[in-house]
């Protein structure tokens, strides 16, 4: 077995979707960044290269690269994945902390674990989507940014 940790931060901006977990969630603002802003996917990303011992997200998708403007962040997701697979690693489960002020993100939970899991190739059971607030204290508690927290276990293919 092998672990990785993933964290992300995004700013929250006007004009932008609201992507996160995958789905688009509706809401007066969106995550700032080079590509979709999706936090969640990011910190499940690069958790799942650090438990693969790969290089990180800012290396395989750089920030400054044209390519990824806009990117869905699925796709690059999914595309880390397959790094993972061909060391002959399979996901045994995700836990994330999804941190954010507003909106709610309980009625979305559900929704959001399906999707990882979807992304990811696996049965929603190995996928755990807690949403917290920051209670009302830092930038994410000023509604800000939203942060996410991510653990995943890696385990060698014999499924
Ligand atoms: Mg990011």
């Amino acid at each position: 077995m092998r672990i990785g940790t993933g964290y992300d931060i995004h700013r929250l901006g006007p004009e932008r979707k609201l992507v996160l977990g995958g789905l688009e969630i509706p809401f007066d603002r969106g995550l700032i960044g080079h590509s979709d802003g999706d936090a969640v996917l990011h910190a499940i990303t690069d958790a799942a290269l650090g438990a693969a011992g790969l290089p990180d997200i800012g290396e395989l998708f750089p920030d400054d690269d044209p390519a990824f403007a806009g990117a869905d962040s699925a796709v690059l997701l999914a595309a880390a994945m397959g790094r993972v697979r061909e060391r002959g690693l399979e996901v045994g489960n995700v836990d994330l902390n999804v941190i954010a002020e507003r909106p709610k993100l309980k009625p979305y939970k559900i929704a959001m674990r399906d999707r990882i899991a979807a992304i990811l190739e696996v049965e929603p059971e190995r996928v755990s989507v807690k949403a917290k607030t920051r209670e009302k204290l830092g930038a994410v508690g000023r509604n800000e940014a939203i942060e996410v927290h991510c653990v995943i276990l890696l385990e060698e293919r014999s499924r």
